[in-house]
């Protein structure tokens, strides 16, 4: 058996993290306010351990990790994780997926940590959409952020925005005016079933095909050719554009054939797909002493149970699913 080849032959290269489950904002879409349970402290991976699964991901062939969160520079000395995880040979790719509130203080110290790639959460242009959006008055200070991390270097900076109807689809328009004037690559993401209590919707789901078609009133979006770093994203650009423009399908195209990931949540738990619940336990082999090869197998187990495809077209009634805030994303 090749170690990171899954039950259908997909080769699993990339280990999204999430370093903890908290965030300083609170976006209505990703974290309930209502019954948000937040993990004890206790139960939170430390950095050594975090860092000890990646070191075992490696020998099985991951090559490239995200660390997310909640809010992954909400977590204390979270520069000290970047640069060891930069450190761990075999790793090629280390980025980031952030709200950008602490960026202005954070990017030059992560630039020198050695990540190079940042995702920065930011799904409206509108001030006062982003406060009833995300329930904090913040959104100077991301702007000021993404800002800092441009002149510091990082590149690409990608903008992820979540279409959804009725809170910023009016503003597609807007952010491929941004995606003109800031060399930014904007990634509009479909809305997904994902969490209990945050009301997602069909009504409130826009899918990229409506997006992209309300973009091309634009102007002609210009089709970029695929790269090695794009993942599941269908790239474009706009004429004389700065900047670009992305699509993520999750729902309407699905992409699990070429899924190449796996997510490690802020409790320990390896979870083979985004839309399942279905998780291995990798923190009490951890903290009982279980030695490299046993957390080798361990990992090896929550690859072979990937499902085939996602099912999240159930996921609407379904109970007990984690919220995103708690995942990663
Ligand atoms: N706090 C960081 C941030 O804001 O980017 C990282 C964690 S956040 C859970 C990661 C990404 O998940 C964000 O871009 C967020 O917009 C996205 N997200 C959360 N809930 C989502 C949902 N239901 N559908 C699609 N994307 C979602």
């Amino acid at each position: 058996m090749v170690p990171n080849v899954d039950s259908y032959n997909r080769k699993i290269t990339y280990l999204r993290v999430s370093v903890t489950d908290r965030c300083n904002l609170r976006c209505i879409y990703c974290t309930p306010v209502k019954n948000l349970k937040l993990l004890d402290h206790a139960d939170i991976l430390s950095y050594e351990e975090i860092l000890k699964v990646i070191r075992v991901a490696t020998e099985l062939g991951i090559n490239k990790v995200r660390l997310t969160g909640g809010e992954p520079l909400h977590r204390r000395n979270f520069t000290h994780l970047v640069e060891s995880v930069c450190l761990i040979p075999r790793i090629e790719d280390v980025s980031i997926t952030t709200n950008g509130v602490f960026l202005k203080e954070m990017a030059r110290p992560l630039f020198e940590a050695g990540v190079h790639r940042i995702n920065v959460s930011l799904d409206t242009l509108n001030p006062l959409k982003y406060t009833k959006l995300t329930r904090r008055e913040c959104f100077d200070a991301v702007g000021e952020g993404i800002q800092v991390a441009e002149t510091g270097g990082f590149s690409p900076i990608k903008v992820n925005v979540v279409g959804i109807r009725g809170l910023n689809d009016d503003e597609l328009l807007r952010f491929a005016d941004f995606s003109v004037r800031k060399p930014y690559h904007i990634r509009f993401i479909e809305y997904m079933p994902i969490g209990r209590d945050l009301n997602w919707t069909t009504e409130k789901y826009v899918s990229s095909d409506e997006m992209k078609s309300k973009l091309k009133t634009f102007g002609p979006l210009l089709k970029i050719p695929p790269s090695i770093h794009d993942g599941p994203a269908e790239r474009y650009r706009f004429e004389s554009a700065k900047g670009e423009i992305g699509f993520i399908s999750a729902l309407s195209h699905h992409f699990c054939p070429s899924c190449n990931r796996i997510r490690l949540t802020a409790d320990g738990k390896l979870r083979p797909c985004l839309f399942a619940d279905d998780e291995v336990d990798i923190k009490s082999p951890l903290r009982n002493g279980y030695g490299h090869e046993h957390l080798k197998k361990v990992f090896q187990q929550a690859i072979a149970r990937k499902p085939r495809r996602h099912h999240a077209e159930i996921l609407e009634k379904r109970e007990g699913l984690r919220p995103m805030s708690t995942i990663g994303g």
